[in-house]
């Protein structure tokens, strides 16, 4: 049995030293919940321990887990059969890899989309979104390590992309997101962490990013979160350290 509110508390603490390492508020910086092939049950834990952000992949198993998710919070999470009310707040991001031709779901369950890499996947997006009457909010990603099998727009596309993307009216991009190269030293990472907020800088500079605050810089799982945290990511995506092993 994997302790989840110890994991989540531990995660949290171990955000918290990285940010004042870096003279950074440790509240300035949002903990996603990644909980890819985690059952709905495991998730309402963390949702016991405090947790109300997490970030899922595959879209039907999300979609799944959301309505079970919701309905036991309704339930009573509490486990005294009372509705726990509105005020739980259970937010969704989507983390995964999407085709334009299925995005419905994404644009009107999750309360972002983290994985915006291309136009046409931007103008399916926008238009599910406006049909909801919603704006979605996303973020860009991009592929810094510049690996041709990885998702994400290539750096030197990234200002064109979001230049396109100020046309859609129905999304809000928010910042940037990344997933570097697979390392065995988190060490390895930084220069990726800090190319994206340089990166992020930059846009900001050109007014093609933070009109709505400050962006998002969207970096750091398991293995290399606090590295992220200390170049300045203010979204970290934990699976593993939370869940246990998947
Ligand atoms: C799975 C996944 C994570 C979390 O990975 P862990 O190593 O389990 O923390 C973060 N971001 C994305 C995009 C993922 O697919």
């Amino acid at each position: 049995m994997t302790d989840i509110a110890a994991n989540l508390a531990a995660v949290k603490d171990r955000i918290a030293v990285a940010a004042r390492k870096a003279g950074r508020d440790p509240a300035t910086v949002r903990l996603v919940a990644v909980s890819k092939r985690v059952e709905a049950e495991r998730i309402v834990q963390a949702v016991a321990a405090g947790q109300r952000l997490f970030g899922e992949n595959y879209l039907q198993e999300a979609q799944a887990k959301i309505s079970r998710v919701n309905d036991l919070l309704a339930c009573g999470a509490a486990g005294d059969g009372m509705e726990t009310g509105a005020g739980d707040g259970v937010c969704w991001h989507f983390i995964g890899h999407l085709q334009s031709n299925k995005t419905k779901a994404a644009a009107t369950d999750f309360a972002m989309v983290e994985t915006v890499d291309r136009f046409k996947l931007a103008k399916a997006l926008n238009r599910h979104a406006a049909t909801a009457g919603r704006v979605l909010p996303v973020l860009v990603q991009v592929n810094v390590g510049g690996e041709a099998q990885k998702a994400g727009v290539a750096p030197e596309q990234a200002a064109e992309l979001l230049r396109a993307l100020a046309e859609l009216p129905a999304l809000r991009v928010l910042g940037l997101m990344t997933m570097p190269p697979m390392a065995e030293d988190p060490e390895e990472s930084r220069p990726h962490f800090a190319r994206l907020r340089q990166l992020s800088e930059e846009f900001a500079g050109q007014d093609l990013l933070g009109t709505h605050g400050p962006p998002v810089l969207s970096m750091g799982m398991s293995a290399d979160f606090e590295v992220a945290v200390e170049e300045g990511a203010n979204l970290v995506r934990v699976g593993t350290a939370i869940f246990g092993p998947r």
